[in-house]
This record gives C-alpha cells, sequence and structure tokens, in this order.
C-alpha cells in the first residue's frame, strides 16, 4: 500500500463491537483476567495498551519498519534508547543535535559511565576516527538542528555495522513521509511526535520504529521499566493527525521552498539554509536520501543580534515560539531559545550565529507568510 493509504488505516480497523471507525481511546489502567495470566493480550497500560498499540503499528507501517513503540516526549525515546547502553560503553552523536538530546547525552548519560564523543558527522571520515572498540551506538539527526547538516545514512550504517554497532536517526525534521531511514539501513528511527506526526502542537510525545525483534524487545522491555509510555488519550490524537501527514508535509514544503527562495534573494539576508536550495552544501545527498525537503528554515540576517531581535518582535503571523512542525508557523532564535543547552564556544563552531533565525513554515497562505516576513524587515 502507498503512504498516504498506510497514514489512514495502518494499525486501525473498525471497532469489533460496536462498528466505531475510529479506534476507541480505551482509558483502562488494567484488564480484567479470565484466569491468573490468561487474558486478552493486555494486562497492563503501562506495558501495553490497544490504542497506543494502535498508534504503534501505524508509525511502523509509515517508517517501513515491523515494530513501534510510543513515547512520553521526544526526549523519553531518547532516553530510552540510550539505557541500551551500559557503564563503559561509547557512544557517538552527531554534533548539531536538538538542544535537549545534547544537555541529555552531556550532562546526564555521561553521569552514567557512557563515554560520549560529539563529532561533525558531515564530514567523511570523521565517524571512523571516532569510533572507539567500546562503541555500541551511533546517534545522528538528519537533517540537523537547526542547522539543517545532512548526514549520509547509508554511509555511516555501512561504517558503523562492519563494527556491530547500532546505528539510530532522529527522523523528526523529515517525517517519514520525505525520509525513511530504516530503508539506508539505520536499526533503529526515532522521533518528537511533538513535531510533524502530530502537526498540531497540542501534545509532546515520542516514538520508536525498529526491524528487529530482539531489539525491539529490549526497547520495550526498557520502556515498560522505566514507564516512558505515551498517555493512551495523547496516542489517539497523534494517530488523529498522522492521517493527514502527507498532506500536510505536502503544503509545509510548497510553502518553505518559496519562503526559502524569498529570503535568498532578500537584502538584508546573508545566508539561508534549507536542503531544497541547490545553495545548500549538500543538495545532493538531500536528492538522494530524501523525496523532500521538508518545512525548516534557517537563515541568518544581516546586523546580528540586535537585527534578529527586532525582526521576531515585529512578525504577526509567524509566532515566536519554540518548537516545530505544527501547521502554524513559528519562528525562533535557537542561540537565545531551543539551543540555550548548547555551550556558546559549541554554538560558535556550528555556526549558530546570534543572527541566526530558525522558521517552521507553517500550512497558511503563502502569500501571507511572506507579506509578514517582509514587513518584519521592514
Ligand atoms: N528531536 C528533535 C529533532 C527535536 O527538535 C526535539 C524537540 O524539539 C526532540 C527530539 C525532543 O522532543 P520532545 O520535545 O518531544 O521531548
Amino acid at each position: 500500500m502507498e503512504f498516504e493509504t498506510l497514514a489512514i488505516h495502518a494499525g486501525q480497523k473498525p471497532d469489533p463491537t460496536t462498528g466505531a471507525i475510529m479506534t476507541p481511546v480505551y482509558l483502562s489502567s488494567t484488564y480484567v483476567q479470565e484466569s491468573p495470566g490468561k487474558h486478552k493480550g493486555y494486562d497492563y497500560s503501562r506495558t501495553s495498551n490497544p490504542t497506543r498499540q494502535a498508534l504503534e503499528n501505524n508509525l511502523a507501517a509509515l517508517e517501513g519498519g515491523k515494530f513501534g513503540l510510543a513515547f512520553a516526549s521526544g526526549c523519553a525515546a531518547t532516553t530510552t534508547i540510550a539505557h541500551l547502553l551500559k557503564s563503559g560503553d561509547h557512544l557517538v552523536c552527531s554534533d548539531d543535535v536538538y538542544g535537549g538530546t545534547f544537555r541529555l547525552f552531556d550532562k546526564i548519560i555521561k553521569n552514567n559511565g557512557i563515554d560520549v564523543t560529539f563529532v561533525d558527522l558531515t564530514v567523511e571520515g570523521n565517524l571512523a576516527k571516532a569510533l572507539k572498540p567500546t562503541t555500541k551506538l551511533v546517534w545522528l539527526e538528519t537533517p540537523s538542528n537547526p542547522m539543517l547538516k545532512l548526514v549520509d545514512i547509508e554511509a555511516t550504517c555501512k561504517i558503523a555495522h562492519e563494527k556491530k554497532i547500532l546505528v539510530a536517526v532522529d527522523n523528526t525534521f523529515m517525517s517519514p513521509y520525505f525520509q525513511k531511514p530504516l530503508r539506508w539501513g539505520a536499526d533503529i528511527v526515532c522521533h518528537s511526535t511533538t513535531k510533524f506526526l502530530n502537526g498540531h502542537s497540542d501534545l509532546v510525545g515520542g516514538a520508536i520504529v525498529t526491524q528487529d525483534k530482539a531489539l525491539h524487545e529490549k526497547l520495550h522491555f526498557l520502556q515498560n521499566s522505566m514507564g516512558t509510555q505515551q498517555a493512551t488519550f495523547d496516542s489517539w490524537l497523534v494517530m488523529r493527525s498522522t492521517k493527514t501527514l502527507a498532506v500536510r508535509m505536502r503544503a509545509h514544503q510548497e510553502n518553505a521552498m518559496r519562503i526559502a527562495q524569498f529570503l535568498e534573494s532578500h537584502s538584508k539576508v546573508s545566508k539561508v539554509i534549507y536542503p531544497g536550495l541547490r545553495s545548500h552544501p549538500q543538495y545532493a545527498l538531500a536528492q538522494k536520501q530524501m523525496t523532500g525537503f521538508g518545512g525548516m528554515i534557517t537563515f541568518i540576517v544581516k546586523g546580528g543580534l540586535p537585527v534578529a531581535r527586532s525582526f521576531l518582535e515585529k512578525v504577526k503571523i509567524f509566532a515566536l515560539a519554540e518548537s516545530l512542525g505544527g501547521v502554524e508557523s513559528l519562528i525562533e532564535h535557537p542561540a537565545i531559545m531551543t539551543h540555550a543547552s548548547v555551550p556558546p564556544e559549541n554554538r560558535k563552531a556550528l555556526g549558530i550565529d546570534d543572527g541566526l533565525i530558525r522558521l517552521s513554515v507553517g500550512i497558511e497562505n503563502v502569500n501571507d507568510l511572506l507579506a509578514d516576513l517582509e514587513q518584519a524587515f521592514g
């Protein structure tokens, strides 16, 4: 089946008791057992819940994987994956990742005796140099947040798999509509479903999709043991949203392309980063591993922080807020907002300039969005 059809039907069937076309919200913490240990597949909702399971199966189908798990947040999914590692293990992480992922690996995971190396995985040869005999996991985000750098998933997996190292890809920015990391060899795909997958800025959630049963079972064991699972009603909301993922992603991309082109030709902008522009340094890789370029744009205004601040205060339709991937357009300043937890020297090395602004382009009418940006430059 094609993506749009899977998005609406995978993991779901009309309720056998009532015929309800939408999967019911099973608000039950526990389930009656016929005899001790004899039940209908559910015993306690932290372990498994029918509504959450429908979402998990839906997400697995969209990523082209076999097993899905839904989490309370993207960070809960990341934390659960990090617990595959034990003291003495080594983790290699791409250097430009969501600030909360950096904080988790740098401030918490390291304290548990796990060795972490942050490295620019866009540079050929860097991964091989960073690997150690104790490396167990390579973590990458592509496109990265906020610099929209791309990492070659296939090439990364080839190098890591030769040494039996797992590769996890945070696919939040592209969603499975535009990128399917499992197809390029990734072992684990993870998401902040808070973003494009849910798409309506009304919940916080996360997901993991895998192909391998043993790996899925380990992750499910961790999820159940640590209680990182998604609440039932929120699971239902994400499933409601994935039904429109394809149409939303197409609309995000169409608007983002127009806005990226507008910014690129604007005299007050010094740089625009969008994987769909030919000027993106990895445009060829974008063409290879993605089927579209998404709704995220990063650009640098001339004049640094004072100009960026004034611009951010003047926008009217773009809302000045953290997060991304909702139907409404958002704008933010990574150095002060989402990436404040990244030390200033690391931000500088990554190019997270004080004039850098990140847009999450929504699906409003693009002419209104263009007019809003133009007036904010004034
Ligand atoms: N991964 C990426 C790429 C993100 O942008 C975010 C949040 O912004 C996360 C993970 C963390 O997700 P959550 O906020 O749902 O915990």
